[in-house]
Order: structure tokens, then C-alpha cells, then sequence
């Protein structure tokens, strides 16, 4: 098997809240140790409610800001502690597309413009002619006029700035596209459109897709593998079709029975969680999902569980994979 084009490795991103001379420092323990990889060619869907750390964990890998421990290796190098003056090639090599399409293209600037600005800043263009040609093609990729190429951000419709926003990151040729809620604002139809071109844009270019989303619904669509993140930590991984069919921890059987089922008639049995995502500033201790879990016993409120592997290949970090199968809840389904 050949080594994955992204490792990372125990991440942890602590934010330091105010403090002072006399005041203990606090911290915001946003990720506090995920390891995950991501394959060439491969889409890893990284799944979670509002803030379980799946954002920070796409910002620290795009190097937008100092990680607090861990590694993040791309292609077998690390870029978490590389100096700010040499992040040029991964930025080149590590696109983003953001949530908002509105906010994230700068509107004094003419569409040629934006997708002309990482061509020239990563000098992929040979000559004014080759640059033209590399913008024309971006739109036919993105499947958008290529008369618009002079309008303004604000001529476009949200899914049409969401195409722009895609063109931009593929500009600068790319191995891996972080796809930060990129779907998350636009109206139902309009995401199914954008997640087909992404896929089969990733299909064609043979592109590395971490795509960050709380919808899980979205996600069944277009991802190889899900991961699952709850309040800093990921709390299991498995190919996408294994982990709908039969999840193998409790929160992604929860998110999972939100999630409609296609076949007529068909149901999940619907899972209300009980209380409200615990602080990152004072997680709990043991398992983090411990004060909102219907299965949790004693041990959960002491021991944290290891991510590892279940009698299904899963991963997933939950006590009640050391029991027998028929005192299993999550087998026994
Ligand atoms: Fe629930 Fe315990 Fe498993 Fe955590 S370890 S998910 S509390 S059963």
C-alpha cells in the first residue's frame, strides 16, 4: 500500500483563554488529539456537531495557525513546524474552499482576477496567452460560462460563487482540498449540484478531499470514509458504506438516525441525545460522550477509550467494545 498523502498525527490545538497575574490560565481544548489519514484520490468526510474541533482541525493542516502538539506530514513531510516564510509550496499543494460564498471572493475583484491571482503568485502560467488558457479551462472545469470571467462576485448566485470558489482552489493545482462546510449555505438543490462537481472534479484530477460537514445526509453522497469527531476528539472511522449500514459508536448512531433513509417506508429509529455538548474548556473527564450517552456504565465516567478496531473493522473509541457481543448494544442491533 502506498503511503498516504496526509498524516496527522495526535493533534492537539489548545486556545488560551484569557488569564492573568492572578487568574489560572484556562484553555479551550478544541482538538485534542486526532490522527487520521487521507489517501491520494481518497475523500475523508470529517463529521460532527457545531463545534467539535472538525473546522480547527481543516485550519491547523491548512497552517493558518501554530498547532499546540502533534504532526501533520504531508507526502511524507511534516508542515506543522515548518517557519512561515517557507509555507509558499503548501500552499500551493493545500487548497481551502470556505462556507460562505459570498464572503470568501474579494468583490473588487473581476472573476479573471481571482482565478488569475494564485496562477501568477504559484508562477504555474507560462505567458499571458498560457494564463488565459489556464482560466478558460477552470471555467469549463467548474462548469461556468466563460464570458462570465468579467463579472463581479456579486453577479453570481450563491451556488455560482461556490463554482468560483472551487475554481480558485483548483488554480493553483492542488493535491488535497479542504472543503470547509463548502456546502453548508446553499440551498438543497444547489448542494447536490456542488457536491456532483466536486466529485467529479476529484474523479478526474485524482484530488485528496478532507470535506468538513455537520451533514451527514450530504456526506452519504460523496465521501470514501467518515470520521467522526465529538468534542475534540474523533470517536470512530470507517468506509462510508460500513459505518451508514451499522455504526459502531453510540454519538454516530445517534447523528446517524437524524439522517432521512432512502428507500420508501424504511425508518431509522430516531435517537435523542439528551443534555448539551459538554464545554471544550472543561470536557469531561473518562469518555468525553460519557454525560450524554444512553449506554455509558461506570467505566466511561473514569477511563478514557482508545481509538481502535472493533469486530468489524470499524474504529472506534467506546468501553462497550470490550464486552461480550450480546451485552453489546452496538452489535447487537
Ligand atoms: Fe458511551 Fe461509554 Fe462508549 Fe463512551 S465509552 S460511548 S460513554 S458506552
Amino acid at each position: 500500500m502506498s503511503a498516504p498523502l496526509l498524516e496527522v498525527n495526535d493533534l492537539k490545538k489548545h486556545f488560551q483563554l484569557g488569564g492573568g497575574l492572578f487568574r489560572k490560565r484556562a484553555f479551550v481544548y478544541a482538538v485534542d488529539g486526532v490522527s487520521f489519514t487521507i489517501a491520494r484520490g481518497e475523500t475523508l468526510a470529517l463529521v460532527g456537531e457545531s463545534g467539535c474541533g472538525k473546522s480547527t482541525v481543516g485550519r491547523a493542516i491548512l497552517r493558518l495557525f501554530d498547532i499546540t502538539a502533534g504532526q501533520v506530514v504531508l507526502d511524507g513531510r511534516r508542515i506543522d513546524d515548518l517557519p512561515a516564510g517557507t509555507l509558499r509550496p503548501l500552499r500551493r499543494r493545500v487548497q481551502v474552499v470556505f462556507q460562505d460564498p459570498f464572503s470568501s471572493l474579494n468583490p473588487r475583484m473581476r472573476v479573471r482576477d481571482i482565478l488569475a491571482e494564485p496562477i501568477r503568485n504559484f508562477g504555474l502560467a507560462n505567458s499571458a496567452r498560457d494564463l488565459d488558457a489556464r482560466i478558460a479551462a477552470l471555467m469549463d472545469k467548474v462548469r461556468l460560462p466563460r464570458d462570465a470571467i468579467d463579472r463581479w462576485p456579486h453577479e453570481f448566485s450563491g451556488g455560482q460563487r461556490q463554482r468560483i470558489g472551487i475554481a480558485r482552489a483548483l488554480a493553483a493545482e492542488p493535491d488535497l482540498i479542504v472543503c470547509d462546510e463548502a456546502v453548508s449555505a446553499l440551498d438543497v438543490s444547489v448542494k447536490a449540484q456542488i457536491v456532483n462537481l466536486l466529485q467529479d472534479i476529484q474523479q478526474e484530477l485524482g484530488l485528496a478531499l478532507l470535506f468538513i460537514s455537520h451533514d451527514l445526509a450530504i456526506v452519504e453522497h460523496m465521501t470514501h470514509r467518515v470520521a467522526v469527531m465529538y468534542l475534540g476528539k474523533i470517536v470512530e472511522v470507517a468506509p462510508k458504506r460500513a459505518i451508514f449500514a451499522a455504526p459502531r459508536h453510540p454519538y454516530t448512531k445517534a447523528l446517524l438516525s437524524a439522517v432521512p433513509v432512502p428507500e420508501p417506508g424504511a425508518a431509522r429509529e430516531r435517537i435523542i441525545l439528551k443534555g448539551d455538548v459538554p464545554s471544550p474548556i472543561t470536557p469531561p473527564k473518562g469518555c468525553r460522550f460519557h454525560t450524554r450517552c444512553p449506554y455509558a456504565f461506570d467505566r466511561c465516567r473514569s477511563e478514557e477509550p482508545a481509538l481502535r478496531p472493533t469486530e468489524t473493522g470499524h474504529l472506534a473509541a467506546c468501553h462497550l467494545h470490550d464486552l461480550p457481543d450480546a451485552q453489546n448494544p452496538m452489535v447487537a442491533m
